[in-house]
């Protein structure tokens, strides 16, 4: 029997999760033996909350996680590529969560309404007017059953006071470390391994593999277009029916993604480039709840009309100028002179649940053309 080719995966967010699952699940002929190597891996909420800055710079635990579209006007431009790229990564996303939540109820998987307001749509929005637009973007296609409507104040649809545009589709929310979790469970009984280790560089294990992904979110500190993007919210009790989200014309945001399995609802939320504090401001969560509120009242009914605080969050999206980086490079161990590839999947910003398991497809392709077989099934 021909030898395992050997993938190690750094990395245990929701970024190195998906791509270590989806690489086994397009391994129909079990070739590959895949290793998760990670610093931090994913644990109960609950016990992450004891002392939430010691976990600061692993991002998933933070997160929402709600799917919106982001959209975009096709310019020709390459931020509008990488736009358009990463929206076939979001509608791969929504199919496989469709498809996860109906064969796994357990998963950490709620499908609601989403709700967008916006106080002064720019052309990426106003342009939804079209219908072949809206259709261009894959939001009426029949397996999505989005349900995609623009909201006509003039018909019954009330806007919130300074609200000028909105629009509503059915969308999925998860709850991050319950939803990590189990991904971390599937690929352990799918045949996974799994090692904790703090790495001072990928190449470490390049020695002890055929190809080496990684997935470290923040990346190893010499990537100069790296940088956080600080983001504080607010998990409360309070239950609410869809996952709200507003842009002001002054660039801030509020919204609220109901986590879903006894897990809250997040109220937000603030992105704040470079900012390295790791404690919450007691004056933002008055704003972000008092703002949140006054858009969207029905959040107070679950509570008696306030809002029950559970605990502030603090996060570091991990933002990256132009966008992700996804690519192959050619690398040597320390001391070596043959070269292997190493997979770059990092510095997913903001997205990084919204568009896993597309960008999980996408490694999945890098590793089979570098392995020297043809991609099985991965597709980007
Ligand atoms: C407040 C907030 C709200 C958000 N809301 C949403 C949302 O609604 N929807 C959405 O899609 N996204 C959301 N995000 C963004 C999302 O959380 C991130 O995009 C995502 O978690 C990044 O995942 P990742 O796996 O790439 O990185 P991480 O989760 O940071 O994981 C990195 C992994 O690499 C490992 N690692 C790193 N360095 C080393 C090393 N030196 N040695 C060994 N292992 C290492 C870590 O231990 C960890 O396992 C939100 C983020 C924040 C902060």
């Amino acid at each position: 029997m021909p030898a395992k080719i050997r993938v190690s995966v750094v990395g245990a967010g929701i970024t190195g999760l998906s791509a270590a699952l989806r690489l086994l699940e397009e391994d129909t002929e079990g070739r590959l033996e895949v290793t998760i190597v990670a610093r931090d891996f994913p644990a109960p909420a609950e016990t992450l909350f004891i002392d939430p800055s010691a976990h600061i710079n692993y991002t998933s635990p933070w997160a929402g996680a709600h799917n919106r579209w982001v959209l975009w006007v096709a310019d020709g431009s390459e931020a509008a590529a990488a736009a358009e790229r990463d929206h076939s990564f979001a509608l791969d996303t929504f199919r496989h969560m469709q498809t996860t939540h109906a064969r796994f109820p357990e998963a950490g998987i709620t499908f609601l309404p989403g709700i967008e307001y916006l106080e002064k749509p720019g052309p990426e929005y106003t342009q939804l007017k079209d219908l072949s637009v809206q259709k261009r973007l894959h939001l009426h296609d029949k397996d999505l059953d989005l349900g995609f409507r623009v909201l006509d104040p003039s018909a019954s649809d009330r806007l919130p006071a300074g609200v000028t545009w909105g629009c509503t589709y059915r969308t999925w929310c998860v709850n991050p470390m319950v939803y990590c979790s189990f991904l971390l469970r599937r690929f352990v009984s799918a045949g996974g391994r799994v090692l904790k280790k703090d790495l001072r560089t990928p190449h470490e294990l390049l020695p002890v593999s055929d190809i080496v992904v990684n997935c470290s979110g923040h990346g190893f500190g010499d990537d100069p277009s790296i940088f956080i993007t600080r983001g504080q919210t607010c998990l409360v009790r309070n239950t609410c029916d869809a996952t709200v989200t507003r842009q002001n014309a002054d660039g801030s945001w509020s919204f609220s993604v109901p986590r879903g399995f006894d897990g809250g609802t997040i109220i937000g939320g603030t992105k704040e480039p470079d900012n390295w504090d790791t404690k919450p401001l007691l004056s933002t969560r008055e704003t972000l709840l008092a703002n949140f509120a006054a858009t969207y009242p029905q959040v107070l009914e679950s509570k008696g009309g306030k809002f029950d605080v559970l605990a502030d969050v603090v996060g570091r999206r991990p933002t990256r100028r132009g966008g992700m980086r996804l690519e192959v490079e050619s690398a040597a161990a320390a001391g070596e002179k043959a070269k292997k590839p190493v997979v770059h999947a990092y510095g997913v910003g903001g997205r990084g649940y919204e568009i896993s398991w597309g960008v999980a497809g996408a490694v999945a392709k890098l590793v089979y053309q570098n392995i020297g077989e043809p991609s099985v099934k991965a597709r980007l």
